[in-house]
């Protein structure tokens, strides 16, 4: 199979067809970002590597973090993490007040916006030094240097009213143990960490290896981690468009609001794909379409 061809074809077959979608202008850093970037990484296990495009440009990868945060979370606490955060798809908006209301302050699951900011307290709870702890993680992870973006934290700090909203209502059912404002701080750090494509790929090989990181042979998860968190990537990774990105990409993965999609394939292969313009629904418009032609091109869909 030759993967460079088909991400050849895919990529300019989409780049021929209108723009559509939007930029997340609630978040106004994210609304000036330039609409027509588009790139895609493809990284198998055995090393070989492709890509097209902006793979390595860095963008705000969003609630794609949601996913190394949670992985921290579970690997200090174990399962007692599901007493604070459930394991089912939202079915709502990510940001869903009446949710969270409805289910008595228990989020959905650790990938809407009030289940990330639960896990935000615990790592709170259980770290000397949570948004560094965080990024070692995600350094561990990448085997590179990653940084927070300032001007992106920033602008969610000052704009992020929703999501106040949401840390004051878990607050209110006592599933917050730390200071609102502090919770809020680490979720919107975390919400603000940019990477590429390429860097993506990189990082997510450990839920495609088992928990370990191919490169530096560590185990970030175990085996069983590993298992529950792509099990979680499938069934809620794409806000309440995750039966649609199953139906039509068939892959576990997360989407983000900055455009960024990662998907992987267990034991084979990572794909990363970043284009800012966002469906209705919030996931990345030429991204989700990019993947479902590459899993229906190469055949590589786990179903
Ligand atoms: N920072 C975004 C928010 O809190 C994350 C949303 C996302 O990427 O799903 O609304």
């Amino acid at each position: 199979m030759n993967y460079q061809e088909i991400l050849n074809a895919i990529y300019h077959q989409i780049k021929s067809k209108p723009n559509d979608g939007e930029l997340p202008s609630y978040i106004p850093e994210l609304a000036r970002i330039n609409p027509e970037k588009f790139g895609i990484s493809l990284q198998f296990l055995t090393g070989e590597e492709y890509e097209i495009g902006d793979a390595h440009e860095q963008f705000s990868i969003q609630s794609i973090a949601k996913v190394f945060a949670f992985s921290l979370a579970i690997s200090i606490v174990g399962k007692k993490i599901f007493e604070r955060v459930g394991v089912e798809p939202s079915g709502n908006a990510f940001n869903s007040l009446v949710q969270l209301e409805y289910e008595k302050g228990i989020p959905r699951n650790p990938f809407i916006n009030a289940g990330a900011i639960v896990v935000a307290d615990i790592l709170i709870s259980n770290l000397p030094n949570p948004a560094m702890d965080l990024l070692t993680f995600i350094r561990k992870a990448a085997g590179k240097e990653i940084i927070y973006n300032e001007q992106v934290y920033q602008s969610e700090k000052k704009t992020g009213f929703r999501n106040a909203a949401l840390a004051n209502m878990l607050k209110s059912y006592g599933n917050l143990e730390n200071d609102v404002d502090k919770v809020l701080d680490l979720y919107f750090r975390l919400c603000s960490i940019s990477m590429s494509c390429n860097e993506l790929a990189t990082s997510f090989k450990y839920l495609c290896n088992g928990g370990v990181n191919p490169k530096s042979n560590e185990q970030l998860l175990s085996l069983s981690q590993t298992k529950r968190l792509n099990a979680l990537m499938q069934t809620c990774g794409f806000y309440d468009e995750a039966g649609q990105f199953t139906y039509k990409v068939g892959l576990p993965g997360k989407s983000g609001v900055g455009g960024g999609i990662i998907a992987l394939y267990p034991e084979k292969f990572t794909i990363a794909v970043w284009s800012p313009k966002l469906n209705p629904k919030g996931n990345s418009l030429r991204g989700m379409k990019a993947l479902e032609q590459f899993t229906t091109d190469s055949q590589l869909s786990i179903f």
